[in-house]
């Protein structure tokens, strides 16, 4: 029989997959021993099983029944009970933490009969307050009422009243309140409010099984590429409170401030509230120290829990509590979300401290990490207008246009604008505006706010809490209060996420201090700045990047095509170059020339043109050569159709049409030029005369090409220099192509070789971009000193699509049907396109064991890819200079990591 339910006693943090991470940890938390109310866990096998079936599996009801005569047991109370009632709350709790993403009930069991019996034993206040919520609750996340229709109720009672807020409402105003709620729940669904207990139960677990499908549960989940189908845990938990008067609250703590990565306890806590209060942001909060002064009891309690979950995690933790009436209870636990430069500088703390070895720190950290601190910042000594303050919730410096809901704010992105989206709080309904947001600002709310929680997981900048904004959405407006500033949607801000700070009109922002680390070294680092967080960050990052580059087997190279390029990819740690395009030195002036020899009568006219070239070409390796002194570089031969060096067919077309009709003369070279495009012009370019094609139809841009490569190493290598050139043929298909062009180049390497009295025996290898080229991989092997797996091309040919064509076509759809988790052309399609690349290396290795191969589609900065590409025994990545640092990172995490990036919810991409 399928166990569907377990016992917090049953479970461990490492069952991740089958009870979420909240049940996971809560079942750690009670194994540790700290105090966990009773519950369990409803699994995610489960949730599969309902989704699939659109029903729970038969056995739920008997296993859930049982489960609660646990609870009931160990807290010798039942549920419901009209005297004396348990309560339980229902919680979701996938494997990966969604914040806000799914729902929450609070409050199960209680009724018209059991709110009598909890007004004798807390107060008759609480039961009612506690009551009010269910329904309230109850109505908007079970039973999909418009959650407005409660709370303009609560309004429009407290306006009658004249009072400022919940805390006035007396007990008769919360039964008037359970009245009218009920009256609403009734209209809206045409039944009355649930009474029974475990009804209410049930219900609320289907629920949470059905908002794993909620917009913006998929939203989240595609943004973050958790696979659709996981599914979610429920936990079933005994209610403990928070909001039974002074000496109750609730609140959340982290063990290091996860906004900054600082030492030190941290949080925040609100006195005589419940649950979510804290998180929503309604109320602002005290820190914990003032807890401390209140009940210095809980306080340290809760400091050596503190002390105890982060020894045992050996991580940052990020925890919820709650005291009711003096007794402390611990609701969750997970290995909080942290800023990128907290995750730096926790890491080495960790080291530093002895809680995990270096290796460890190279994995606790990430490649998008490492690219969010390479982001500029704002300009310290930048003359700046300070608006208001608020809370650094998440750290950058973004400059934008205001905008004011999501709507505005994808409007306006998509106008090319950069937007700051600016609420009074936010909600899970705000996601697509900070999604399309450069930075988020809200009036209200702690860091532990859904704004701060949801930015800082998505590298955010974010300023939270900033309470003298007044925001008023209708209008339009964003005044500063106590001043007559008045704001409008579209007027520019600038937020720093660092400081909190908000600034008028748009601040200047400067390099990054790990930017300046990653070019000039860490001294030059330290040395640009006197402050101690951001020097220890240089530190941490320098100790984790040492690390990683000790650890990995994959180098690093670059795709670079000018000296300059060339230079700033050796700066940033590129141990060579893995692609070097040639195509564009054919364009500007030079484009004539092509045009010559397409358009040449005769041999000579088109050597001609080719002879104009060869310097030329020359020039381009001397410069990228020498900067790359010492490393290799791989010279691409000219890839691209030919008709993208002749003028456009329609154009030409139109431009000699306009002339005839206008009666001018439309001279022979015209005419021929109007010839040659037409004849040259292709229906798929990206699957015509290219790459190899083009070189074996025109031998003598090979020859060329090869003579340029070759003159520029022999004229190096006589005055002193070290160039290491690679030549590389693209598109290859067959072995038979590869022979012809190795030949050729082999014979121009011999005579430039004997003219400059210099040897020169330069590798000769090929890309893989064609599925063809894998298969055939054994025999083009024997034909080529190393491969060059472009996955780009290799994508489109597998899936036989153009990325030009499809990517604004059908990809949106795709991403909705749940075929792509994430593009195949940013992440390798391991399954597929994947699996052509492995079958490549493998047949390649089967004629040359140690034939060297790589890979310079975009995929090789892209970090899952990064980790597929060392699994498969890949010897280089190479990716755009700027990606450097964060494939070094993740190359190093991949060798120290003993996760495949093949299994679901690893950091595969996820393509069915
Ligand atoms: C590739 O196809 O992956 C590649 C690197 O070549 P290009 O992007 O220039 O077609
Ligand atoms: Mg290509």
């Amino acid at each position: 029989m399928t166990k569907y339910v377990y016992n917090f006693t049953e479970g461990d943090k490492d069952q991740k997959d089958l009870l979420g991470g909240k049940g996971a940890n809560l079942a750690e938390m009670t194994k540790l021993g700290l105090p966990v109310p009773p519950g369990f866990t409803i699994t995610t096998e489960t949730c599969r099983y309902y989704l699939g079936h659109n029903s729970v599996p038969e056995q739920l009801d008997d296993q859930v029944t049982r489960a609660i005569a646990d609870v009931e047991n160990v807290m010798g109370k039942k549920l419901g009970d009209p005297r004396d009632p348990l309560l339980m709350s229902v919680r979701s709790g996938a494997k990966f933490s969604m914040p806000g993403m799914m729902e929450t009930v609070l409050n199960i069991g209680l009724n018209d009969e059991s709110v009598l019996g909890l007004s004798q034993i807390g107060n008759e206040r609480f039961a009612w307050d506690s009551y009010r919520r269910l329904i309230q609750m109850f109505g908007k996340t079970v039973m999909d009422i418009d959650g407005d229709l409660f709370a303009t109720a609560l309004h429009t009672l407290q306006e009658r009243n004249g009072y400022s807020g919940d805390l006035d409402m007396t007990t008769e105003d919360l039964k008037e309140l359970v009245g009218t709620f009920k009256d609403i729940f009734k209209k809206e669904t045409g039944i009355d409010f649930p009474q029974d207990p475990r009804e209410q139960l049930n219900l609320a677990v289907v629920a949470v099984f059905n908002s794993w499908n909620t917009d913006r549960a998929r939203i989240y989940r595609r943004r973050e590429h958790i696979p659709n189908d996981l599914g979610t845990a429920v936990n079933v938990q005994t209610m403990v409170f928070g909001n039974m008067g002074q000496g109750s609250g609730t609140g959340v703590c982290f063990t290091r401030d996860p906004s900054t990565g600082d030492a030190g306890v941290y949080g925040d806590y609100l006195e005589n509230a419940q649950g979510e209060d804290v998180v929503a942001g309604i109320r602002n909060t005290l820190s914990l120290a003032d807890l401390q002064r209140l009940d210095e009891t809980s306080y340290n309690e809760l400091v050596a829990i503190m002390k105890k979950l982060e020894n045992h995690y050996r991580d940052l933790c990020d925890i919820e509590f709650t005291i009711q009436q003096g007794k402390l209870w611990m609701l969750q636990t997970r290995v909080g979300k942290r800023t990128a430069a907290a995750a730096f500088r926790i890491a080495k703390q960790l080291v530093e401290e002895g809680l995990i070895t270096q290796d460890e720190a190279v994995t606790r950290v990430s490649g998008d990490q490492l690219t969010s601190l390479l982001f500029p910042q704002f300009d310290k000594k930048a003359a700046k207008n300070v608006l208001t303050r608020g809370m650094a919730a998440s750290p950058g410096a973004a400059v934008g246009e205001i905008v004011l809901n999501n709507e505005q704010a994808k409007e306006r992105v998509a106008a090319g604008a950069s937007v700051i989206l600016v609420r009074r709080e936010t909600n899970p309904d705000d996601l697509e505006g900070m999604v399309a947001a450069s930075g988020v600002l809200t009036a209200r709310g702690g860091k532990t706010s859904h704004a701060a929680v949801v930015a800082r997981g998505m590298g955010r900048c974010c300023v939270v809490g900033a309470d003298e904004l007044l925001v008023e959405e209708v209008a339009g407006t964003v005044s500063i209060k106590g001043t007559n500033r008045v704001l409008k949607a579209g007027d520019i801000i600038s937020i720093d996420g660092t400081t909190g700070e908000v600034f008028e009109g748009a601040v200047a922002v400067s390099n990054s201090p790990v930017m300046t680390y990653i070019s000039e070294g860490l001294q030059s680092a330290l040395q640009a700045t006197d402050d101690a967080d951001t020097q220890d960050l240089v530190r941490a990052v320098d100790m984790i990047l040492t690390r990683a580059d000790n650890a990995r087997k994959l180098l690093v190279r670059a795709n670079a095509d000018t000296p300059e390029d060339a230079q700033r990819a050796r700066e940033f740690g590129a141990q060579g170059i893995g692609l070097c395009r040639t195509e564009h030195m054919f364009l500007g002036d030079r484009r004539k020339l092509i045009e010559t020899v397409i358009l040449a009568k005769t041999e000579e006219a088109k050597q001609a043109a080719f002879d104009a070239l060869l310097p030329l070409q020359k020039g381009d390796f001397l410069g990228i050569f020498e900067a790359m002194d010492g490393l290799p570089v791989t010279v691409r031969l000219i890839d691209p159709p030919l008709h993208e060096f002749l003028p456009d067919l329609t154009e030409l077309s139109v431009e000699l049409g306009v002339k005839a009709a206008k009666g001018e003369k439309i001279s022979d070279d015209e005419r021929a030029l109007l010839e040659a495009v037409k004849a040259n012009h292709e229906q798929n370019p990206m699957l015509g005369l290219r790459g190899v094609r083009l070189g074996l139809k025109m031998p003598g841009l090979i020859a060329m090409q090869v003579r340029a490569i070759a003159e520029a190493t022999a004229e190096l290598k006589k005055a002193g220099k070290d160039p290491r050139p690679e030549i590389m043929v693209p598109l290859i298909g067959s072995s038979r192509e590869m022979q012809i062009v190795r030949d050729m180049a082999i014979d121009v390497l011999h005579a430039v070789s004997q003219e400059y009295g210099v040897e020169l025996d330069l590798p000769i290898g090929n890309m893989i971009e064609l599925p063809r080229a894998a298969m055939s991989a054994d025999t083009i092997a024997a034909e080529s000193d190393f491969f060059s797996f472009g996955t780009n091309d290799l994508t489109q040919t597998t899936w036989g699509f153009s990325r030009d064509d499809v990517e604004s076509t059908f990809f949106n759809e795709y991403f909705d049907y749940g075929v792509f988790g994430i593009s195949p052309f940013e992440s390798i399609d391991i399954h597929g396109v994947g699996a052509v690349v492995e079958m490549g290396v493998e047949r390649g290795r089967r004629t040359k064991p140690e034939l060297k191969m790589g890979v310079c589609g975009e995929h090789g900065g892209d970090p899952a890819s990064i980790h597929f590409f060392a699994e498969i025994g890949l010897n280089y990545v190479s990716c755009s200079p700027f990606r450097v640092p964060v494939a070094r990172l993740e190359a190093g995490r991949a060798a120290i990591s003993n996760e495949s990036p093949r299994g679901v919810g690893g950091v595969a991409n996820h393509t069915a």
